[in-house]
């Protein structure tokens, strides 16, 4: 077992009467890609805002790198190494490839790179060391030839690789996905997925949350199975998939919507 990084105990998240999430705990390995999956409506992206403070959950705790951060700010939790992306792009899209990039760095070294923008001259050196990340993060995306295009002459996908750049800029611990291949053609799927893979062998811990389980089943290490806000299956991916209540879960949802 590696060490936990970021673990949720017993998180309860209601809005009025709906219970999105009803007892649900998580722990996180460091340097694994750990999945949460479950038909839509099941409380996936509720559980994403609440890890990332965007959400302050009705119940339970969280901790992270060993600190509680239960009821901490979204910026907070950001400094402190944890990096997110929405389920729809948000980009800028006027702005570079490369400038959306560096909006994703920490407030101190973005706001030099924007006073080096204004030809303030102390910060010069600082612009070049932000721009220099901005290109490494960029190659290790594949997005290198595209630097200096303006983000909305980008491909969907292309888009979607963008995003995580942007979030690895502020070099977090952790990296949570919220559906990060919605939308996206099969080959574009299998990018981001390696994409994803190779920074957790580079020691980023990956948290992937995701409806079509047989999308990312194959690349996880561990898998969370969420039904109408609670766990319902957790374990390995091979053990998921032949799990009755995961079966059952999504072929009722199936036939549901088919009817
Ligand atoms: P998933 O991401 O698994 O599709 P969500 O977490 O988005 O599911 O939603 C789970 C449940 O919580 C749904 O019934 C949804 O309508 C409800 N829900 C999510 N966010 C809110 C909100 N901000 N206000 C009210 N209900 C919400
Ligand atoms: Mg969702």
């Amino acid at each position: 077992m590696s060490q936990v990084l970021l673990e949720a105990d017993q998180i309860k998240m209601y809005f009025g009467g709906i219970k999105a999430l009803d007892g649900v705990s998580l722990s996180v390995g460091s340097q694994t890609i750990h999945t949460v999956i479950g038909p839509n409506g099941s409380g996936k992206s509720t559980m994403f805002n609440v890890l990332t403070g965007f959400y302050r959950a009705t119940g339970g705790h969280i901790a992270f790198c060993g600190k509680e951060i239960t009821g901490s700010a979204p910026h907070r939790i950001s400094e402190m190494g944890m990096a997110r992306t929405f389920q729809t792009l948000r980009l800028f899209p006027e702005m570079t490839v490369l400038e959306n990039v560096i909006v994703g760095m920490h407030s101190r070294i973005r706001e030099t790179f924007w006073s080096a923008a204004l030809h303030l001259p102390s910060a010069a050196n600082e612009e070049r060391v932000a721009y220099e990340k901005a290109e490494q993060i960029l190659e290790m995306v594949g997005l290198s030839a595209k630097n200096r295009q303006p983000a909305k002459s980008l491909a969907y996908g292309e888009g979607r690789l963008l995003e995580i750049a942007r979030a690895m800029a502020s070099e977090p611990k952790v990296l949570l996905l919220d559906e990060p291949a919605a939308g996206m053609n099969p080959s574009e799927t299998k990018q981001v997925m390696e994409l994803i893979r190779k920074l957790c062998q580079r020691g980023l811990t990956i948290v992937l949350v995701e409806h079509d389980m047989k999308v990312v089943i194959s690349y996880s290490d561990m898998v969370t199975v969420l039904d109408h806000g609670k766990k319902i299956a957790e374990g390995a991916p091979k053990e998921i998939l032949q799990n009755e209540a995961v079966i059952t879960a999504y072929l009722g949802k199936r036939r549901e919507h088919h009817a």
